[in-house]
């Protein structure tokens, strides 16, 4: 097993949207970063994993791929033995892969299929993961590798704020919410603080199909910050995890939505 000189990180889902943002950042910032998506065709470079690899090699980042999905317990064994072989070490594992229904329906209609869906890749993908991945960290501890790793969890305001037409995306991310707080709790006495962020409306492909709507909710003041949230700003939220600037809040929530809690007259 070789042991990279560099930190690393696993970003999942980070071929596109806020992953994309966070990993391009992390690559700056000296880690060397696991781009993980469900997806990943070497002939596509202009979106996806290979261009994301590209952007970060451009800017004289370093970068792999780990084509995987998270909702598999095979896939995710497979991404620990990657990290494992590859890099013999993993300094930040960012939870961030997540679907949204394929259509958006009434919790009165939903289906028990869509609901099946978004726990597998929302709740369990990551829940699993971070098993897997912890125990993987603590054994790096024990060997000297890394002295604190660090696990980010991206839920969403959607973990408490109602949505009645996507009841089961917000189920999932409730439950993950709880996910994070529980490996918070049993970490810490591994010191491995565990951070969850919970974004508000971010303009990624995942909200693109919602643009007007939320273009119209956003001009009509439902943010006290009147604009689209953007992936670099939940990028700067994990850049002061990984830079340890957090590891005392091991176990909160940092919302980032423009102020969208914030209950107003
Ligand atoms: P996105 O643009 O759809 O990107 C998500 C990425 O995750 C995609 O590359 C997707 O790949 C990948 N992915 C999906 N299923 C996967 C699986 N089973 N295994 C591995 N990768 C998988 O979404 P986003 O807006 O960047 O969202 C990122 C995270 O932030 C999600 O957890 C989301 O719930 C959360 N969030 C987003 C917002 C927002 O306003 N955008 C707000 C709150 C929370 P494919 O495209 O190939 O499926």
């Amino acid at each position: 097993m070789t042991v990279s000189t560099k930190p690393v990180a696993l970003v999942t889902g980070s071929g596109q949207g806020i992953g994309r943002g966070i990993a391009l950042k992390l690559a700056v910032e000296g880690y060397t970063v696991v781009i993980n998506d469900v997806v990943a065709d070497p002939s596509v470079t202009d979106k996806g994993p290979y261009e994301v690899k590209a952007a970060i090699e451009a800017a004289g980042g370093t970068a792999a791929i780990c084509k995987a999905d998270i909702s598999s317990a095979a896939d995710r064994q497979m991404m620990g033995d990657f990290i494992d072989k590859e890099f013999g070490r993993l300094d930040l594992l960012v939870n961030n892969a997540g679907v949204a229904p394929r259509q958006r329906a009434d919790i009165l209609e939903a289906t028990e299929e869509s609901f099946e869906r978004l726990m597998n890749i929302n709740l369990k993908g990551p829940y699993f993961l971070t098993q897997l991945l912890a125990n993987k960290m603590i054994g790096y501890q024990k060997a000297g590798i890394v002295e604190v790793p660090r696990i980010v969890f991206i839920t969403s305001m959607s973990a408490y704020v109602s949505s009645t037409s996507r009841g089961e995306y917000c189920v999932s991310k409730a439950a993950l919410a709880m996910g994070a707080t529980l490996f918070a709790d049993r970490l810490g006495e591994f010191n491995i603080p565990v951070i969850q962020i919970a974004p508000g409306i971010i303009a990624t492909p995942m909200t693109s199909v919602v643009t007007e709507k939320y273009d119209k909710l956003i001009a009509g003041g439902i943010l006290p910050t009147k604009r689209w949230g953007q992936p670099e700003d939940i990028a700067g939220v994990v850049i002061a995890v990984a830079h340890g600037y957090l590891d005392y809040s091991t176990g909160n929530v940092i919302e980032v939505g423009g102020g969208f809690h914030i209950r107003r007259l």
